[in-house]
């Protein structure tokens, strides 16, 4: 029998914003932190409800000083696509989003903005969401469209000012039609989760989920067994975490603890 012993958490998990950076600014120590991880032999994808499609997230990342391909991203769209493509193939949809996620829709599947026509109705981060919009939503789901949303977070930052997200627009249509939204493809859904655990190629006890959100990066941990990992260089404070009703499994200060970290923790026998 070949014994072999192995640093535990070959695969990671990691959120973007407020793990690696903050709008602009790179967590001090981040892209060093990521280099390092990786020299240790981990693999890792990088895992958003931010809507971009993997080219632009992997270009973002890369000018960062975090190499990545789109291969190694999985954003809240790309779940999207996924399921629609496995459970409404061939559906006519309309969302509620910003242009990226509609041209994306647009390319695989037919968008019409005629309630009668509409079968899912998508609920999406929507900067110019309008009565208009709502309307049409409104309409299509009084008529029994599917109701989905890329995601569920209340907020998100832009421009360190934290901005109305998905949960608005959700809101509003579950606000007007009675209807609760059926199925949630980002964080902290089963979705993601498991596009992450396909794309790491690794068995679940193998891998940590790294993230600054409780409601989210922590909770896809919760849901699953998933080891977690709370980094608070984002939007979760220590007090916050004091009062929070589960702990994560480990928390540092920023991810520039995390290679050595993981150097400390004990090797498994495989
Ligand atoms: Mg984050």
């Amino acid at each position: 029998m070949n014994l072999s012993a192995t640093r535990p958490y070959k695969g990671l998990i990691l959120d973007i914003d407020g793990t690696l950076y903050r709008s602009s600014k790179r967590i001090p120590g981040a892209v060093e932190a990521v280099a390092a991880l990786r020299a240790m032999g981990c693999r890792i994808v990088f895992v958003t409800n931010a809507l971009e499609e993997a080219a632009w997230h992997a270009r973002n990342l890369s000018q960062f000083g975090f190499p990545a391909e789109p291969e190694d991203v999985i954003s809240a769209s790309m779940t999207m696509m996924r399921y629609l493509h496995q459970e409404r193939p061939g559906a006519t949809v309309y969302a509620i989003s910003q242009p990226g996620l509609v041209a994306m829709l647009a390319r695989e599947f037919r968008v019409s903005e005629q309630p009668d026509e509409i079968d899912v109705v998508i609920a999406s981060y929507d900067p110019a969401f309008d009565y208009h919009k709502l309307t049409i939503g409104f309409k299509a789901l009084r008529r029994g469209a599917w109701f989905v949303a890329t995601n569920a977070d209340a907020t998100c930052p832009i421009d360190e000012e934290e901005m109305p997200d998905a949960a608005a627009v959700i809101g509003a249509l579950e606000g007007c039609t009675g209807r609760k939204v059926e199925v949630i493809t980002g964080k902290p859904s089963r979705l993601m989760l498991e596009a992450a655990l396909e794309r790491l190629d690794v068995r679940p006890e193998e891998c940590l989920i790294v993230g600054d959100r409780i409601e989210t990066d922590m909770q896809m941990g919760y849901d699953t067994g998933i080891a977690t990992l709370l980094v608070l260089t984002g939007v979760t404070h220590r007090a916050m975490l004091d009062t929070a009703a589960r702990q994560p499994d480990f928390v540092l200060e920023s991810i520039s603890e995390l290679p050595a970290w993981i150097a400390t923790q004990p090797r498994q026998t495989q």
